[in-house]
C-alpha cells in the first residue's frame, strides 16, 4: 500500500480503536457485560499499537518485537498469578510503569530536540515538559503506593507538615524550571534537576497518606498516568494516545469521585487527613463491659434455615477467605429452601473499587440477587437475618451515629437495623479504619468466631441437616 493509502487507512484505524475504547468503558459499567467490555478494550489497543508500527517509518523491529514479547509475558504472568486481595498493588505498579513509560519519551523527545534547537518550540515544548513532570510524579508516586500495600513504606513518622511545605516548595520549583525551560533556554542540567525534582515531588505527595486511602490514592494515579500518556501523545503527535490517555485520566478521576463520596469524604480530606495510619495503630479489639455474644453454626442454620428474608453483606475477609463459593453454596441452599437471599454490596467494601462484585461474579451469584445499601437500608426492620461476612467498617453503626467518628457520615449498610444480624470473622478486631464496631455488642447481633471459608462451610452443612 502506498503512504498516501495509509495516511488515510491510520487516521480511520485510530477512530476505530478510540470508538472501540469508549463502547469498552461503556460495557465495564455492569457486571455482565464488564469482561466483553473488556475485550473490546484490548482489541482496540491492539488496533492502536499496529496502526502505530505501521505509521511510523520504522527502520528496525528488533527492539519493538523484543519488548513486546517480555512485556506481554510479563503482563501475562502477573495477571494470571496475582492474587484477587493484592489487585491495588498490581494496578499501583502498572500506573507506576505507564507514568514512567510516557515520561521516557517525553525524555527522549526533549533530547532530540534539544539537538537541532536553541529554544523549545512553545507547543512541543509544553507536551514535554508536561509528560516530563506527570510522568515523574506518576511514577515515583505509584512505586511509593505499592509499598505502602504491601506494607513496606509505613511515612507515619514522617506525615508532618513539614513534608507537605516541601511538596509545595518542590512543585513551585518544578513549574518554574519547567517554564524556564521552555520559554528561555534548552539546559540539560536544568532538566535532570526537573525529572529529580519530580521524582521527590511524587514520593512526598504519596508518603504522607494514610494507608486506608491507598486505592483512593492509586487511583488518582492512575488519572496521572493517563494525563501523562495524553501528553505522550501530543509529544509524538499520536491521536490515539492522546485520546486513550484522556479517557484514562478522565475516567481515573470519576473514579476517584464515586470512591471519595462513597466514603462521604472529599479529596483534600483523602490527601492530607493521613487517615488509616495513626487511627489503624491505635486501633484495638473492644473489651470492657460490652459482651458479644457468639453463636455457632447449628443455631446459625436453624435462624437461617427457617428465615424468609435474609441478606449477605460481604467485605473484605470475604476475600482473605476467598469464601465467594462458601457463600454462594450457602445462598443456594436457603434459596431452594424458598428463603429470598440478596447480597448487600456496599461500594467500598473490601480494598479496591468493585472488589466484592469482582469475586461474587467469579462465584456466579447471579446479578439479580446482588443489591445495594439504599436498596435495603430503607426495608432493613424486615430482613430476618444479615449475614456479615468478612466486613466491619461498611457496617459500622458509629458512622451513622457518632460524626466525629474517623468515618463519620460514611453510607453504610444498617444490618444494626435487622432482626437479627449475624457477623463472621475471626475476632473482634478492628477493620481498615482502625476502629472498633458497636454492632458487635448489640442484643440482635452474634458472632461466628472463625474463617468466613470454614464458617460458611459448617453453617452450609448444618443447614443441610435441618
Ligand atoms: P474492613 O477492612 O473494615 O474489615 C474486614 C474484616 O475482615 C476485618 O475486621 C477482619 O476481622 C475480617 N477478616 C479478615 N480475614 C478474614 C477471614 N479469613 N475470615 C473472616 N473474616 C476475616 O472491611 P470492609 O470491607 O468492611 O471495609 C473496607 C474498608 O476499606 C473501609 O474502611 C473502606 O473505606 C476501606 N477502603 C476501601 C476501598 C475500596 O476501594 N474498596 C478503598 C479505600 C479504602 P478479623 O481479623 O477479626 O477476622
Amino acid at each position: 500500500m502506498e503512504m498516501s493509502g495509509f495516511s488515510t487507512v491510520i487516521p480511520l484505524a485510530y477512530l476505530a480503536s478510540a470508538v472501540l475504547f469508549i463502547l469498552g468503558i461503556k460495557r465495564l459499567s455492569h457486571p455482565e457485560t464488564a469482561a466483553g467490555g473488556n475485550r473490546l478494550a484490548a482489541i482496540g489497543m491492539l488496533l492502536a499499537v499496529i496502526a502505530t508500527l505501521l505509521d511510523r517509518a520504522i527502520l528496525d523491529f528488533t527492539w519493538i518485537v523484543a519488548g513486546l514479547a517480555v512485556g506481554g509475558l510479563v503482563g501475562v504472568v502477573m495477571a494470571r498469578t496475582v492474587k484477587m486481595t493484592a489487585m491495588p498493588e498490581m494496578v499501583a505498579v502498572f500506573n507506576g510503569f505507564g507514568g514512567a513509560a510516557s515520561g521516557l519519551v517525553a525524555v527522549g523527545e526533549y533530547l532530540r530536540e534539544m539537538q537541532s534547537a536553541e529554544v523549545l518550540a512553545i507547543d512541543s515544548g509544553v507536551s514535554i515538559m508536561a509528560g516530563t513532570l506527570i510522568g515523574a510524579v506518576t511514577f515515583s508516586g505509584s512505586m511509593i503506593a505499592f509499598g505502602k500495600l504491601q506494607g513496606f513504606v509505613t511515612g507515619n513518622a514522617i506525615s508532618n507538615p513539614l513534608v507537605k511545605f516541601s511538596a509545595g516548595i518542590l512543585l513551585g520549583f518544578s513549574v518554574v524550571l519547567a517554564v524556564y525551560l521552555v520559554g528561555f533556554e534548552s539546559n540539560l542540567v536544568f532538566y535532570w534537576s526537573l525529572i529529580a525534582a519530580a521524582l521527590i515531588l511524587g514520593v512526598l505527595f504519596v508518603i504522607p497518606i494514610g494507608g486506608a486511602d491507598m486505592p483512593v490514592v492509586v487511583a488518582l494515579l492512575n488519572s496521572y498516568s493517563g494525563l501523562a500518556a495524553a501528553s505522550a501523545g501530543f509529544v509524538l503527535e499520536n491521536n490515539a494516545l492522546i485520546i486513550s490517555g484522556a479517557l484514562v485520566g478522565a475516567s481515573g478521576l470519576i473514579l476517584t469521585g464515586i470512591m471519595c463520596r462513597a466514603m462521604n469524604r472529599s479529596l483534600a480530606n483523602v490527601l492530607f487527613s493521613a487517615f488509616g495510619t495513626t487511627a489503624a495503630s491505635a486501633g484495638r479489639a473492644a473489651d470492657g463491659d460490652r459482651v458479644a455474644t457468639p453463636i455457632e453454626a447449628e443455631d446459625s442454620a436453624m435462624v437461617l434455615g427457617y428465615a424468609s428474608q435474609v441478606i449477605f453483606v460481604p467485605g473484605y475477609g470475604l476475600a482473605v477467605a476467598q469464601a465467594q463459593h462458601r457463600v454462594r453454596e450457602l445462598a443456594d441452599l436457603l434459596t431452594e429452601r424458598g428463603v429470598s437471599v440478596r447480597y448487600c454490596v456496599h461500594p467500598v467494601a473490601g480494598r479496591m473499587p468493585g472488589h466484592m462484585n469482582v469475586l461474587l461474579a467469579e462465584a456466579n451469584v447471579p446479578y439479580e440477587q446482588l443489591c445495594e445499601p439504599e436498596d435495603v437500608n430503607p426495608d432493613m426492620e424486615n430482613i430476618d437475618v444479615a449475614v456479615v461476612v468478612g466486613a466491619n467498617d461498611v457496617v459500622n453503626p458509629l458512622a451513622r451515629d457518632d460524626p466525629s467518628s474517623p468515618i463519620g457520615g460514611m453510607p453504610i449498610i444498617e444490618t444494626d437495623r435487622a432482626k437479627t444480624c449475624i457477623v463472621i470473622k475471626r475476632s473482634l478486631s478492628v477493620g481498615y479504619a482502625g476502629i472498633d464496631n458497636p454492632l458487635f455488642y448489640l442484643r440482635n447481633n452474634r458472632m461466628f468466631f472463625g474463617d468466613a471459608s470454614d464458617a460458611l462451610a459448617r453453617i452450609t452443612e448444618e443447614v443441610k441437616q435441618l
